[in-house]
């Protein structure tokens, strides 16, 4: 039985998605999620040849226990024999890592050390490492780090504005994040544009929950939104993006705010959140301003297409050609309101948008939006996780050769 199948893992410090994928075409053989791991509503939703289950999971209700139970599933459709390596989503890679990585013990110890700088997401990673090892105990194990297509930028795109001790001594710089997502798009515009992805300019857009704006020249990623940690740049559902740094000092100072408080404010309560007063979910909020005309979750899409058109526009400033602007995320691969408000702003760079062609572009659908005039526009769906398999496989391939 050919063994060529790779099992990409995303986990979460209460969750876990899987997917077993095939590296080469990025078909999806069994997809699911594991939610509310480490409590009694523990459950898991497995989708195999597009049929859906959903259970309980059983005690102790945590990640091995979900990943056992996507192995009987697995076994039960004969594909457990398949799987050739696992693939996971590590979130912050530092300095250290460029690359896809062989997980061992050290490149365990290096993600630990890497917690200080993404506390919420690191620890949750190497959950989902070690309970894959403890439950595939000979399948290798790869780490792809989210931030591991920034670390082309150079000095200037990365270095903040302080003391460059904080740089040498605790590594405070920009990381950027979303690399995966920015790389797949990237490479995707230069195969529809029909370019050598090492002669491609782009900037593209990944506007979800999270969000980040990236300018990639010549393929590499330049500059980036998202900085030390996923807080700065574009706003986002709950994370407020760029605000004056004073603001914390006035919240701490003045209005008598914990370091904890004002941490749980930029990150959980602002954003599209914190300005519409009425939720993080993008959707909901065009569907309160279209139906009811709520003026505050008019106000709320307003300063996210401003927001997110200026640093389009500045990032024209890492570039002396664009190819393309690419919208990619849950907003930018299906809100047509979202792409017009952003691109009626940009006309000054020469983007406009196609009114039919936006309308066509949703649901998964990729295209170009913009009309004859403009420079191009494409609207493509991310796909993170064939990236980390195909990553994972050419990784291992170049070491051994898959086995028969
Ligand atoms: P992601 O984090 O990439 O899964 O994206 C989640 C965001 O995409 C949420 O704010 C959703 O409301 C938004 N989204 C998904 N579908 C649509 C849609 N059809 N129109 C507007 N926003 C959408």
């Amino acid at each position: 039985m050919k063994k060529n199948l790779i099992l990409v893992l995303n986990c979460g410090s209460s969750s876990l998605k899987f997917s077993l994928i095939r590296p080469e075409n990025g078909e999806t053989l069994l997809s699911g999620l594991a939610e509310r791991l480490l409590s009694e509503q523990a459950s898991i939703k497995i989708k195999v040849r597009g049929q859906k289950n959903h259970r309980a999971l059983p005690r102790p209700f945590d990640h091995q226990t979900a990943i056992m139970t996507l192995v009987e599933t697995l076994a039960l459709q004969q594909l457990n024999l398949q799987i050739f390596a696992i693939g996971h989503r590590v979130v912050h890679g530092g300095e250290h890592y460029c690359m896809p990585t062989l997980v061992t013990e050290e490149v365990k110890n290096t993600i630990n050390n890497l917690s200080q700088l993404a506390p919420l997401h690191n620890p949750a990673n190497l959950i989902g490492i070690n309970a894959a090892e403890a439950v595939f105990n000979d399948v290798p194990q790869v780490a792809v780090f989210d931030t591991a297509f920034h670390q082309t930028m150079p000095e200037k795109a990365y270095i903040y504005g302080i003391p460059y001790s904080l740089y040498q001594e605790h590594g405070i710089r920009r990381y950027g994040f979303h690399g995966t997502s920015h790389y797949f798009v990237a490479q995707q515009a230069a195969k529809i544009l029909d370019k050598a992805i090492n002669k491609s300019n782009f900037i593209s857009a990944h506007l979800g929950n999270g969000c980040s704006v990236t300018a990639i020249k010549n393929g590499e990623s330049v500059d980036t939104s998202l900085g030390l940690t996923p807080l700065e740049g574009v706003m986002m559902g709950t994370r407020s993006g760029d605000v004056d740094p004073g603001i914390i000092f006035h919240l701490i100072n003045q209005l008598g705010y914990t370091a904890a408080q004002v941490s749980h404010l930029l990150h959980k309560e602002s954003g599209l959140l914190g300005v519409s007063g009425l939720s993080n979910d993008c959707r909901e909020i065009e569907e309160s301003w279209l139906t009811n005309k709520n003026p505050r979750a008019k106000l709320a899409l307003d300063i996210f297409c401003y927001r997110v058109a200026k640093s389009i526009a500045s990032f024209t400033a890492s570039l002396t050609s664009i190819d393309a602007l690419i919208f990619t995320g849950g907003i930018g691969e299906n809100s047509t309101l979202i792409r017009a408000g952003i691109i009626g702003q940009l006309s000054l760079l020469n983007f406009f948008v196609a009114n039919d062609k936006n309308q066509a572009c949703c649901f998964g659908k990729a295209g170009n939006i913009n009309t004859d005039i403009s420079r191009p526009i494409l609207v493509i769906p991310t796909n993170e996780e064939w990236v980390i398999a195909e990553q994972t496989s050419q990784l291992l391939s170049n070491n051994t050769s898959i086995k028969e």
